[in-house]
């Protein structure tokens, strides 16, 4: 995976999209309930060593969340979408070229801010560079029943519909058992009838 990952905000924007998807749905319940939690999610998204999270930074998190997740559930409405986005930006980014010892690299959050508000920050700058590249219909949501997980469609391949394999094979069982209608009976009671 850290090999496709080319610049920041790409890494951004998948992280935003991992953070939407712990919330509770059919598939599964709250994923995001303790700062354990909330420290594997930025490790598994890359975040350097050391990440220290407390129940702030869980409480923080969980309202980037909310806000994030309103952000998708308003895909496919151009206005509403950049509405919610610049809301976001303005209340959460700082985006500023940051020195010290290392390479200048982007911090995209206010100073200070705690791991949640680096996640609204980070997210919805990520998100707002994707839909000012490839248009609104970027930020999507799974298209199988009961899901409602946030996708992200850009890149090379078809349009993507499902937030991933089980999304798309559990749809696709379902279409063709509604497809062949009631289930043949077993060929081995068939023969005995006869
Ligand atoms: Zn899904």
């Amino acid at each position: 995976m850290a090999g496709q990952i080319r610049f920041g905000s790409t890494r951004w924007a998948r992280l935003a999209v991992a953070l939407v998807n712990t919330a509770p749905t059919e598939r599964h319940p709250d994923l995001l309930t303790s700062p354990g939690r909330l420290r594997d999610l930025l490790l598994a998204h890359d975040e350097p060593q050391p990440v220290e999270v407390d129940d702030v930074d869980l409480a923080d998190a969980r309202a980037a969340r909310t806000d994030l997740a309103a952000v998708f559930a308003a895909a496919g409405d151009r206005e509403r979408i950049a509405e919610r986005l610049n809301d976001l930006l303005a209340r959460t980014a700082r985006p500023r070229l940051v020195g010290g010892g290392t390479p200048l690299h982007l911090h995209v959050d206010a100073p200070g801010s705690t791991w949640g508000g680096w996640l609204a920050a980070s997210g919805s700058m990520a998100l707002a560079l994707l839909v000012a590249e490839h248009g609104v219909d970027v930020l999507a949501r799974c298209a199988a029943a009961g899901c409602g997980h946030a996708v992200l469609r850009h890149g090379p391949g078809p349009t993507r519909r499902y937030c991933d394999s089980t999304c798309a094979s559990r749809t696709r069982v379902a279409a063709h058992r509604a497809n062949r209608g009631p289930a043949p009976r077993p060929p081995v009671e068939a023969d005995r009838r006869r």
